[in-house]
């Protein structure tokens, strides 16, 4: 039965089906899309939507917590499951191209859509959503003549009026760095001293729980993202909405630094498998028509000039924004944590 023909035959067999199922496999990996993304799926479902209408790729969204893909990639370093990460803030972008996460992207597209100030300085990230962090204040208690800036906030005046969620938080520690860039270490330092002592209470919850306490009367200010604003202007829920409509959004320091800003943006893994696919879908994330899509859902502002926020976002009004090139922010987060930290920010 084991005679030297049925063995060569079956030799030959077994190499047929080896680089027959390799070919598919291949052809298979070749139409798709692996993401990672620290947002909901319900967020980035309509850019994969508008992205299927032109390109036959497969695109697999894994959704989840942005500090655990991180540590995911690290180990995953050699034979990474996704080409593409998708989250929230300058200091995870920072984080991922530190941990050497990132491939450099050379597009010409992405070049001329996306202003410098908005990707890493040689092209590990790229953002896609600018978000503002102003203050925000109750209509009924504060005199909008009597603000300024971040700086004043630190001034005695606002003894337990003031409401922060912790500096644990990546929004805070972006703000801190602001801060830092703006200020020197040694006044930021001060600036956390003093605002500290203004707390009206332990600092407890996300933005959307600062903008209830002002509108329950346990505070008068806080600083949050304008989007947690806007969607709780927009929301199902009745007391949200209520809540909302107690507090005011006023834009800082826009004689001086411009308003603290932050990014949501992406990066594409190195190693990735399929690094041309995942080129093409950033491009077409820069693109208006996608920049129209992604802003106008997550009530952010564009990275592109011609793409007008939504409805209610353009109510908050115009501001100026700070003018350095955002990932300078990434840099001085260790600072702003050692600061934060030092000066009692829990
Ligand atoms: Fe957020």
């Amino acid at each position: 039965m084991f005679n030297k023909k049925n063995i060569f035959f079956g030799f030959i067999l077994i190499i047929f089906i080896v680089s027959f199922s390799h070919f598919i496999l291949e052809s298979k990996t070749k139409n798709e899309l692996n993401i990672y993304s620290g947002r909901k799926s319900h967020l980035i479902e309509p850019l994969i939507k508008e992205f299927g209408k032109n390109k036959k790729i497969k695109v697999n969204l894994i959704t989840g917590k942005s500090d655990e893909f991180i540590e995911k990639l690290k180990l995953e370093r050699n034979n990474p499951k996704a080409d593409i990460l998708l989250t929230t803030d300058i200091a995870r972008l920072s984080r991922g191209k530190e941990n050497n996460l990132f491939a450099k992207v050379n597009s010409e597209i992405l070049k001329k859509n996306i202003p410098s100030k908005y990707t890493s300085k040689d092209n590990y990230w790229f953002g896609l959503s600018v978000r503002a962090r102003p203050i925000i204040y109750s209509k009924k208690r504060v005199n909008i003549n009597e603000l300024k800036n971040y700086e004043q906030l630190a001034n005695k005046k606002w003894k337990n009026r003031i409401c922060m969620r912790s500096s644990n938080n990546v929004y805070n520690q972006s703000l801190i760095a602001y801060m830092i860039i703006n200020l020197g270490e040694k006044e930021a330092g001060n600036w956390i001293k003093n605002l500290v002592k203004n707390f009206a209470r332990k600092p407890y919850g996300g933005d959307r729980d600062q903008i209830k306490a002002i509108s329950s009367g346990q505070c008068d200010i806080t600083v949050a993202n304008t989007y947690y604003l806007a969607n709780m202007l927009n929301s199902k829920n009745e007391k949200d909405r209520k809540a909302a409509e107690k507090v005011s959004v006023f834009w800082p320091n826009q004689e001086t630094f411009g308003v603290h800003v932050n990014l949501s943006g992406l990066g594409i893994i190195k190693n990735s498998k399929n690094y041309k696919n995942a080129v093409l879908f950033l491009e077409f994330l820069s693109s208006k028509n996608a920049q129209e899509i992604y802003s106008k859902k997550i009530n952010e502002y564009s990275i592109r000039k011609d793409v007008t926020p939504s409805e209610t976002i353009t109510k908050f009004g115009k501001f100026i924004s700070d003018d350095f090139q955002l990932e300078e922010i990434g840099k001085q987060i260790k600072s702003a944590i050692y600061l934060a930290s030092k000066h009692n920010w829990k």
